[in-house]
């Protein structure tokens, strides 16, 4: 069934402008979902908010907060309290990778990465389920990756891979927890995926031998990986927790 009860979805990492939080905004708008738009650039989240409203009539807000920073992520959450319906869905997409041949990650390059990517799971996650196991409803998605199934080989290397994997363990753990009341956490593992993650390091030569390698013959879009997140967070997917979606083409099959 799709979304009827008013409920806000917090997607993180929503700014980016041909990214998957910011498809996944709109799959969830579309599904009746207020949207709570954060992200470490504020004129990016401002940008989707205001995108998603106009698409679709529903109420968003965006919140500038890095998902890094406890203080920051309290404040943006409590804000979104304040203005939107209660948060039934999260979508912890803010993400960000790194390339470097393992060799060469240095501790602090190995911290920004399990910071953004786990920590900022770790700290948004806990924040907003507090209030979701009081109500008795929520949906939780993680974006991990097919680097953390395969162990990297797409862009990112030893870091990216181990943190990924990391979210894997997380929403499998936390599915077991909060199952009881009501809460399902699951990951989406998507494939290569068209978006500016990669800063444009990955070049079209690279990107045509990735595509031959792919068994449907194409690079993912952000729609394919927004419709699995926004089915994961509907009301009638209850039945479904601590599994991993693969958006991969099956360029990984497993
Ligand atoms: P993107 O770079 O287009 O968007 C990421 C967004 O996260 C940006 O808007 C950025 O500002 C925001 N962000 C980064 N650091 C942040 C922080 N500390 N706090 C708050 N916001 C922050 O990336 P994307 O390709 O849309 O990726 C989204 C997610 O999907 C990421 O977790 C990524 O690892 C994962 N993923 C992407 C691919 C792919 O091929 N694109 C594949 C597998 C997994």
């Amino acid at each position: 069934t799709t979304q009827h009860t008013p409920r806000t979805a917090l997607v993180t990492g929503a700014g980016s402008r041909r990214g998957i939080g910011r498809a996944a905004a709109h799959a969830l708008a579309a599904d009746g979902y207020h949207v709570a738009v954060l992200d470490v650039d504020r004129e990016a989240a401002d940008e989707t908010a205001r995108e998603v409203a106009a698409r679709h009539g529903v109420r968003t807000l965006a919140l500038a907060a890095d998902v890094a920073d406890a203080g920051a992520v309290d404040a943006a959450i409590t804000e979104a309290e304040a203005a939107l319906p209660s948060i039934g869905a999260l979508v912890n997409n803010a993400g960000i990778t790194s390339p470097v041949p393992f060799l060469g990650v240095t501790p602090g390059e190995w911290d920004k990465i399990f910071d953004v990517n786990v920590r900022g799971s770790f700290l948004v996650t806990q924040r907003v389920a507090a209030g979701m196991s009081e109500r008795g409803f929520g949906r939780i998605v993680f974006l991990s990756s097919v680097s953390a199934e395969r162990g990297g080989g797409v862009f990112g290397g030893v870091a990216y891979s181990a943190a990924k994997a990391g979210l894997l363990g997380f929403a499998r753990a936390l599915a077991r927890e909060l199952g009881p009341s009501g809460v399902t956490a699951n990951c989406v593992a998507p494939g290569l995926i068209d978006t500016d993650i990669t800063q444009g390091k990955l070049d079209d030569a690279r990107k045509a031998a990735m595509t031959a390698e792919i068994p449907v013959r194409r690079i993912g879009g952000v729609e394919d990986v927004a419709d699995v997140i926004a089915f994961l967070a509907r009301p009638g997917s209850g039945y479904i927790t601590g599994a991993t979606y693969d958006v991969n083409g099956g360029s990984h099959i497993h």
